[in-house]
């Protein structure tokens, strides 16, 4: 997953609980209720005024780093970054990552050390830069492995059913301990991949290939099409690098068979260029040519949505165009 979250809870909303007492009919101590509600909810916006105040502060500086890196490392392919100044920017983006997972409440999974993880990631990183050779992954990557965090599950579930489904406390508290509700994310802000730590070791590394190639792309495509173009790019590099149990979550199924149609019709390499470079001019003009003017972008805006009528209209629209090509 490629997730902008809004940011962490208020403890007040972790800890909502229904109401148990017994009703009280007086009027004062209704009013008192209502003073109370008044008083959490300014309590509450106050919080929320403070992290977002705090996150736009990160993610500035954050950004300033990846700049700054970019400048660095982007232009001189196969070329070290091993100044000083690249090391300190390094950490400080590392650091920053980690205070916002910290802030979000998001525990660390105890299962890997550190060292492995990041020898994880750079066997990942490998995999992917051996496997898609012309894009030089590697260089896009660089020291994605420093900025992995794997997260214990329950907490990694109720950063995904807090933040971005919603779902209220007393049914969370149940759902947070079944696993494989979500695999990971990636964080465009801070070039950081955060790992549900609770899953078998091949799912975090395939996992990994996934988050990892939101790092290395271009991030044209939006939404489904984005997860489903993503998740066949870790699909076809881990399958090469001979991660056998080869599972797809099933979310991302919709956006890969999009993906995979468009990619047939427009042919192979426009559309390998439109999602490591963010070229869509040859991808869009191809695959107009077979589907029909309009076709690109038809798909493109249906897969922004994430209701079942958009995705039932992707796919629709990609088998129309399979069918006519
Ligand atoms: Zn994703």
């Amino acid at each position: 997953m490629n997730g902008e979250i809004p940011g962490p809870a208020t403890k007040e909303m972790m800890s909502e609980v229904p109401e148990t007492k017994e009703r009280q009919e007086d009027e004062s101590a209704g009013k008192e209720k209502e003073d109370k509600k008044v008083e959490e909810e300014e309590r509450r916006e106050d919080f929320e005024q403070a992290r977002r105040e705090q996150e736009a502060e990160d993610r500035d500086r954050i950004e300033e780093t990846r700049q700054e890196l970019k400048g660095k490392t982007e232009d001189v392919p196969g070329q070290q970054t091993t100044d000083q100044a690249g090391e300190q920017k390094l950490l400080e983006t590392k650091e920053a990552f980690e205070k916002t997972i910290d802030r979000w409440g998001i525990k660390r999974s105890g299962r890997f050390s550190e060292e492995q993880i990041e020898e994880l990631g750079v066997k990942v990183i490998q995999g992917l830069s051996s496997t898609l050779p012309k894009y030089h992954l590697d260089n896009r990557l660089r020291d994605m492995e420093k900025r992995t965090f794997l997260a214990e599950q329950t907490s990694f579930n109720g950063l995904i059913l807090r933040e971005m489904v919603g779902v209220p406390g007393w049914l969370r508290s149940v759902l947070e301990y079944i696993p494989l509700q979500g695999a990971g994310f990636y964080f465009r802000w801070s070039g950081g991949a955060l790992i549900n730590g609770g899953m078998p070791r091949f799912l975090i590394e395939r996992t990994m290939y996934h988050e990892y190639l939101h790092g290395a792309s271009s991030d044209v495509f939006r939404g489904q099409l984005n997860e489903g173009a993503t998740e066949y790019y870790a699909r076809y590099a881990a399958s090469k690098q001979n991660i056998l149990h080869n599972i797809i979550n099933p979310q991302y199924l919709p956006g890969l068979i999009t993906y995979a149609l468009m990619k047939r019709a427009a042919g192979s390499e426009v559309a390998d260029e439109a999602y490591f470079n963010g070229k869509t001019d040859g991808f869009e003009r191809n695959l107009d040519q077979k589907w029909g003017s309009g076709s690109y972008a038809r798909v493109s805006e249906l897969s922004r949505g994430l209701g079942l009528g958009s995705l039932r209209g992707m796919l629709f629209a990609a088998f129309k165009g399979f069918t006519k090509g």
